[in-house]
């Protein structure tokens, strides 16, 4: 190439300059070629790992199939420093491409065809593995679409994978839609400025508020009702906005009997947490707020939810150090509760970011094992985290209140700090005088 640099400058050659183009061309697809066969690599890699999980629960329940997996995940993602979630669905991906889609790997390991390719290929063709077509009909899919592929680009082929894929089903669209609605959830999607997407661009203090009362309401739902919390959450956001009434109702449980569930959304009251910094509150600064410890609110909004809003927790914090000084108290459990959760802001698992919730509270010594219930033994987790501490090898401690330790199954060791809670300020005089909050009670 330097070579070929030095002959443009010294003037116009159009065959020097044909050879220098044909031989970028040619380092660029021996480029992608090394790239593809290594990430292929990397996808068998997976893959094994996956089966070796399966392996190891054996003919067991599929839960222990679950932990198992989950346990393999979480150990790559804390090496890696990738949520485990994602490690999971890598996984998941790979083994359907080894065990569903071995022709597509292998054209892709070769170079034939790009990224792009497979994941129109397997997406399109993901109806035909949930539904009664054989696996020669499947083997025949993948060969044409391959063929296909090595001459079109992904967009290309993922119009004619659909269309194909759609003929060896016999009512695709009831088929795949009842699928789908049974992926139904509500998203809270935070985005700049202090606002959030909840299939509407609002301020972030009012989709929070949504989803607080969604979840609430959720959580309150009957133990007959067949639906996920996800799946209930979607109903009652479309009856709400829909009706104008509480919540959903569900047309008929297994049993035939009929479960009503109207106006039990209205009695529920949402609680967002916001973190309002003391300067904002006396109008001495217009710092923002925060919620959940993570989205900006502007000091106007903060300010307003501090005076007047009953559900709205309200959390002090120092200026200097950014940490709670105080917090609206019921009772000590509430205030550890108010506490942990403006500590922790979200699972303290490694890398996870699944918010804090109250019922998510665990003894890192279990109650069982003497753990007493103070803010030193406690931390949220998130269910998935809370099941794989219990279900698995991985093992927590908490040596300083707020510091968690995790050891993995191969002896990897993690430390979890909590995040900072308030914005900091840098000041020029240490002791902030009259700003200066009492002691925690705890
Ligand atoms: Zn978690």
């Amino acid at each position: 190439m330097a070579q070929g640099l030095e002959s443009i400058r010294q003037g116009p050659d159009a065959a020097a300059l044909e050879a220098i183009q044909a031989n970028a061309l040619s380092q660029l697809a021996a480029i992608r070629a090394g790239r593809q066969a290594l990430e292929a690599h990397e996808t068998r890699v997976l893959a094994a790992l996956g089966h070796l999980a399966l392996h190891r629960a054996g003919r067991s329940s599929s839960e222990r199939s679950t932990m198992e997996m989950r346990a393999v995940a979480a150990e790559i993602g804390a090496q890696s420093r990738v949520s485990d979630r994602t490690v999971e669905r890598q996984i998941g991906d790979a083994m359907t491409l080894v065990d569903t889609w071995p022709v597509l790997l292998d054209a892709f390991a070769q170079g034939r065809i790009g990224r792009g390719h497979v994941r129109a290929i397997a997406e399109a063709g993901g109806v035909l593995a949930s539904t009664d077509v054989t696996p020669e009909q499947r083997a025949a899919f993948e060969q044409q679409m391959v063929a296909l592929a090595v001459t079109t680009t992904p967009a290309r082929v993922a119009k004619v994978a659909r269309r194909e894929a759609d003929t060896h089903l016999s009512e695709p669209l009831v088929v795949r839609h009842r699928a789908a609605r049974e992926r139904r959830r509500v998203t809270v999607e935070d985005v700049d400025d202090g606002m959030s997407w909840i299939g509407a661009l609002v301020p972030s203090v009012l989709a929070h508020g949504i989803d607080a009362r969604l979840r609430a309401g959720a959580r309150a739902k009957s133990k007959d009702d067949p639906r996920s919390i996800q799946q209930w959450q979607a109903d009652a956001f479309c009856e709400l906005l829909l009706a104008g009434v509480g919540a959903p109702t569900i047309e008929r449980t297994t049993g035939g009997a009929e479960i009503e569930h109207a106006g039990l959304l209205s009695t529920i009251t949402p609680i967002v947490q916001v973190t309002v910094p003391i300067t904002a509150l006396t109008g001495t600064s217009d710092a923002p707020g925060s919620l959940d410890g993570a989205q900006p609110v502007d000091a106007e909004t903060a300010r307003i939810l501090a005076g007047v809003a009953a559900t709205w927790q309200r959390l002090l914090t120092d200026p200097i150090r950014g940490t709670v000084v105080e917090v609206d108290t019921y009772s000590p459990n509430e205030a550890q509760r108010r506490l942990l959760r403006a500590r922790d802001q979200h699972c303290r698992f490694p890398g996870c970011s699944a918010k804090a919730r109250d019922d998510d509270v665990d003894h890192t010594i279990a109650w069982e094992d003497s753990g007493t219930t103070s803010v030193g033994n406690l931390a949220h987790l998130c269910r998935r985290h809370h099941t794989l501490k219990h279900a698995t090898a991985w093992t927590v401690s908490q040596p300083t209140p707020g510091v968690l330790h995790w050891r993995s199954p191969l002896g990897h060791d993690y430390v979890d700090r909590p995040p900072p809670t308030g914005p900091t300020f840098v000041e020029m005089h240490p002791d902030p005088g009259g700003l200066r909050a009492p002691d925690l009670p705890f």
